[in-house]
């Protein structure tokens, strides 16, 4: 008999996306729906920077000519990124991460759903609650159902401590989604002494990195003196520069990170990691990295520093929209995602939004336990449907 992986039973049968959607379309149908504006999943709609077209438009005209055609690429990633990504987004801001120590992907959630393959099933794991769901789900399904929740609310800032965390693993998420969320430079020092004193490892998703703006707080957790020895950073373009049907992004493994073998002999997780990758994946695009790279040009960064901007400014104007209206909201400074405390159920406060302005947001519990009482608001979408957005809920609360 074809026996099923179990583990798969035990994850959340729907996804908290798809019953947002399967909700949505069951109002479409109602008849009653206006006009939807969707400020829920964070999927962007600004379009490309001009210097990414130009770049992946020329790398386009390279895959169609004899003389600079690329076929299969180094699964790493070309050095051109690499040696890009080395300089602008680690040396210039003082860090010390090699090129050699940056892996090139096809996006974040690929890479934060796979690094747990590098580690043994009874690994204790924690993660943070609310929570990036890929985290929990991709280690349940690979076996490890005991996983300790970080209790994110009001009392800690969204910022949990590693006092009292006696796991091997733990996935930090800062600028965070969902509650946007930032952590200091300080508290970030506390994890990675933590780490380093139990041999732990810090996994940090950086994903939303570019939105920082806030003077002193990191952008990368090798920010942080010691992190060499303890952390992996994940990083994504698809917030920095509007990727997400692009697909790119990194993860860094610093040569100086060992894992151990059950007889204690130290195992290097960047060779781990480098062998699960050109293993288990061809490499991105010549065209996306060729696109990717463009982000580093002096046009690239000021392009795409003006979209960031042009989102935080969406935030600023949600956040103190829904001030006015007397309730406390979070985050939507260093991030996209606005974290409202809407004092009661956040499904049935999803619903009302959706029913009575058409406007869609994420209930909090559907990022974990602790999520309960909150929706989170995108910044991704036109100025003129945030705009409307916000009109429309003024109105109905
Ligand atoms: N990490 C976090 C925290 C995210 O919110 C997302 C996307 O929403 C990702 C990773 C995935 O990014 P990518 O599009 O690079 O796969």
């Amino acid at each position: 008999m074809l026996h099923v992986n179990e583990n798969y039973a035990r994850i959340k049968p729907t996804y908290l996306f798809a019953e947002i959607a399967h909700r949505v379309q069951e109002h479409q149908k109602s008849g009653n729906a206006g006009r939807i504006i969707r400020l829920g999943i964070g999927d962007v709609t600004e379009p490309l920077a001009p210097a990414v077209v130009e770049a992946m438009h020329k790398a386009v005209d390279d895959e169609a000519g004899r003389e600079n055609f690329h076929g299969y690429g180094p699964e790493q990633g070309y050095q051109f990124l690499r040696d890009k990504i080395a300089e602008i987004d680690f040396h210039s801001r003082g860090i010390d991460i090699k090129p050699d120590e940056i892996l090139v992907s096809d996006g974040a959630k690929c890479d934060c759903g796979n690094i747990q393959e590098l580690f043994s099933v009874d690994v204790k794991v924690a993660v943070t609650d609310p929570v990036y769901p890929v985290y929990v789900d991709t280690n349940v399904m690979a076996g490890r159902h005991n996983i300790e929740l970080l209790k994110c609310g009001k009392e800690n800032g969204f910022v949990p401590s590693p006092a009292g965390c006696d796991a091997d693993i733990v996935y930090l998420c800062f600028p965070n989604n969902p509650t946007g969320a930032v952590a200091t430079k300080a508290q970030l020092q506390e994890w990675v002494d933590w780490a380093n004193a139990g041999k732990k490892l810090i996994i940090f998703d950086a994903a939303y990195e570019a939105f920082i703006r806030t003077e002193g707080i990191p952008h990368s957790i090798y920010e942080c003196e010691g992190a060499r020895t303890c952390a992996i950073e994940m990083r994504s373009y698809s917030k920095t520069a509007g990727f997400t049907g692009v697909r790119c992004g990194y993860t860094v493994v610093p040569t100086e990170l060992y894992a151990y073998a059950s007889d204690g002999t130290p195992v290097s997780l960047k060779a781990m990691w480098t062998r699960r990758q050109t293993t288990k994946f061809n490499g991105a695009s010549y065209i996306t990295q060729r696109g990717a790279e463009a982000i580093y040009s002096p046009e690239g960064m000021k392009q795409t520093k003006d979209i960031i901007d042009f989102y935080l400014e969406n935030a600023r104007l949600v956040r103190e929209a829904l001030t006015s209206l007397g309730y406390e909201a979070f985050g939507g400074v260093d991030s996209p995602y606005v974290w409202i405390d809407v004092k009661g159920s956040s499904w049935d406060f999803f619903d009302k939004l959706l029913k009575e302005a058409n406007v869609v947001t994420t209930p909090g519990a559907g990022f974990g336990e602790a999520g309960e009482g909150f929706i989170r608001i995108s910044a991704f979408n036109s100025r003129e449907n945030v705009l409307e957005a916000i009109d429309r809920i003024s109105r109905v609360l």
